[in-house]
């Protein structure tokens, strides 16, 4: 596709996500502004990601390392130096891929276990960068998505905010398959609540996708991860 072309598509995706942050905001009385709006932008080229950050995009996604690695070193050499895009890693996490998840990653969505603390903590440190980390919660316990249950978030936030090298941003969650957004985001806030309680700087909910961002906006997100409605489908 010419790049005119795809910059249109991508154009009229971004506008129709933030259509229905200000419509979701409105409903309840947010304002957009709090909103950040991460592009998910796995399955897609460096240069998708180029037209993204040239339309005003500042925060990338990815949810595979091999992926993301390649994509950032292939996206920083088509973009001005003085483009600074943000890094966000939302996929699950193995403790041996923290080495070089945190040579570019600013935030890290997906921790859920102590061991990536330590993990994310040393590689970071090696790094000299600090990372942004967000708790994932499991909101139905199903251990093939990733997360912490709720009733150990607490815990698990305690052991980021005493890293020496990561912030405690806050929480994040995928709704479980076929339940309802809203109530799944709900408990999501709950959680966060918890969290807050503790530590009150870690007010940040990373909640809501394509097909859900409504939901997680009127139950509080601070943090949408978006891909396809932005991006179109992703090739199998
Ligand atoms: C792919 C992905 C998204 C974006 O999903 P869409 O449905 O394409 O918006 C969000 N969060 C995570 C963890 C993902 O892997």
């Amino acid at each position: 596709m010419a790049d005119a072309e795809r910059r249109d598509a991508l154009r009229a995706g971004l506008q129709q996500v933030r259509t229905r942050i200000a419509t979701a905001c409105d409903s309840v009385g947010r304002d957009p502004a709090e909103i950040r709006l991460v592009a998910v932008t796995k399955g897609f080229p460096p240069t998708d990601v180029a037209l993204l950050a040239q339309l005003g995009v500042a925060d990338i996604g990815e949810n595979r390392d091999q992926e993301a690695r390649a994509k950032v070193a292939q996206v920083n050499a088509i973009l001005d130096r003085d483009t600074r895009l943000r890094w966000h890693f939302v996929g699950q996490l193995q403790t041996n891929k923290c080495r070089s998840v945190a040579g570019y990653a600013d935030a890290v969505h997906s921790v859920d276990r102590a061991q990536l603390v330590a993990a994310l903590d040393t590689a970071a440190h090696r790094r000299a960068r600090r990372i942004e980390v967000f708790v994932q919660i499991s909101l139905d316990d199903d251990p093939s998505r990733g997360g912490v249950s709720a009733d150990d978030a607490v815990l698990l936030a305690d052991q980021v905010a005493l890293a020496d090298e990561l912030d405690l941003a806050g929480v994040m969650a995928v709704a479980p398959m076929g339940s309802d957004a809203d109530s799944a985001f709900a408990q999501l806030r709950d959680v966060s609540e918890q969290v807050r309680a503790h530590h009150p700087s870690a007010w940040a909910i990373s909640a809501g996708m394509s097909d859900d961002l409504d939901a997680a906006i009127r139950q509080g997100a601070t943090h949408l991860r978006v891909g396809s409605a932005l991006l179109g489908r992703r090739s199998p």
